[in-house]
């Protein structure tokens, strides 16, 4: 086993098969300290002791999709619908840059009323009012033809969670969706030539030790820019309420894991860490991630983008989300980094 995690940190590379029994022995002795200290390792020997800090603005909630896990899917009828006007967005955006943010990442449920046109002149408002800041979609699929005009009207980057590997748990979790054609949008979107963000939830009812493998191996073999990870949180408004849920100790090691096979990719702590433990986001960056996310929306919306229940800084300004998180990180012994903070695989691109 400790061969294994040598092997690991050494090459940034490991069979499924290895995988899986990296995580089959990870609780016997030292072995998740010494896989928890490769990876901060890993991140500082790239990134350093830097995090970078990303404004979220979730500017809509309304979703066409019916993901069973998701407090905005279509069918909670429960769900404050809203949704931002391009005027707002910049709002927010200009909040966000008078306190030194330099990405902007722009997040909604799968909502077609932001048509490719209006989505355009979102994105030209940013880019034409600040020129030097990276914007991050993350609304969802849409079109290889829509991605490309996104990509030319100046967006950056790209959020598409993978959500899990295993084709027959994503259909189980997903209604009316397509396994292959998320994945098709993450290999057109990198194709284009966005930093391309994927990613998984830990804790989702019938994952197993396996299926997280395949995660961490289809990140291994998609080496994406960008991974977001976090545990699954049930809402009371979905089909999986009264589910366990997902843990954050084995969000943990999946973070560290992801670090030590993606070294380059840009890793948030995300807030649904945040959402279960208090110390949740602190513990990701020891744990190899290197980005945080701190919420720019307008106060008067933030609770109706509940995508699970208990979700943290729901009632703070946008100045107190971004001072409270800049005290965490630096009590934890890192660095605030308020740059548009590229990914390392994209700008330097490993071989293989
Ligand atoms: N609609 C876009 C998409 O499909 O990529 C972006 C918005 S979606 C709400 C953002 C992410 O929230 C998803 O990729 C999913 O992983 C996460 N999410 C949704 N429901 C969740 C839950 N109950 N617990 C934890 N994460 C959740």
């Amino acid at each position: 086993m400790r061969e294994l995690l040598d092997k690991l940190y050494e090459t940034n590379a490991l069979t499924k098969e290895e995988i899986i029994e990296v995580l089959r022995h990870l609780d016997e002795g030292e072995n998740k300290k010494l896989l928890f200290d490769y990876a901060h390792r890993t991140r500082l020997a790239h990134y350093g002791p830097r995090v970078f800090m990303r404004g979220l603005v979730e500017f809509s909630n309304y979703c066409k999709q019916d993901c069973m896990y998701c407090g905005i899917r279509a069918s909670n009828r429960n769900a404050d619908r809203y949704r931002l006007t391009p005027e707002e967005i910049l709002e927010c955006c200009k909040e966000g840059y008078e306190l030194d943010y330099r990405t902007f990442v722009l997040q909604s449920g799968e909502d077609y009323w932001y048509t490719e046109e209006r989505l355009m002149e979102i994105l030209h408002l940013i880019k034409s009012t600040y020129p030097d800041v990276a914007v991050t979609l993350s609304i969802g699929e849409r079109s290889r033809a829509t991605y490309e005009k996104l990509y030319a009207a100046g967006a950056d980057r790209f959020l598409l969670r993978h959500e899990t590997a295993s084709r027959e748990l994503y259909e189980s979790l997903h209604p009316k969706m397509s396994f292959d054609n998320r994945m098709e949008c993450l290999r057109i979107l990198k194709e284009i030539g966005y930093q391309v963000g994927a990613g998984f939830m830990v804790g989702l009812p019938g994952q197993t030790l396996e299926h997280l493998a395949e995660d961490l191996d289809f990140l291994h073999r998609f080496q994406p820019d960008m991974i977001g990870i976090g545990p699954f949180i049930p809402h009371n408004d979905t089909p999986l309420k009264g589910s366990k849920g997902g843990r954050v100790e084995a969000t943990l090691v999946m973070v560290a894991m992801a670090r030590l096979l993606v070294p380059k990719a840009n890793l948030p702590a995300t807030t649904a860490m945040g959402s279960l433990d208090p110390q949740g986001r602190e513990r990701a960056i020891k744990a190899g991630a290197n980005v945080v996310m701190p919420n720019l929306s307008p106060t008067s919306v933030r609770e109706k983008y509940a995508l699970y229940e208990n979700k943290i800084c729901t009632g703070d300004e946008a100045a107190h989300c971004r001072n409270c998180i800049e005290m965490r990180i630096k009590v934890s012994g890192f660095d605030v980094d308020m740059g548009r903070g590229d990914s390392l695989n994209w700008t330097e691109p490993s071989v293989g």
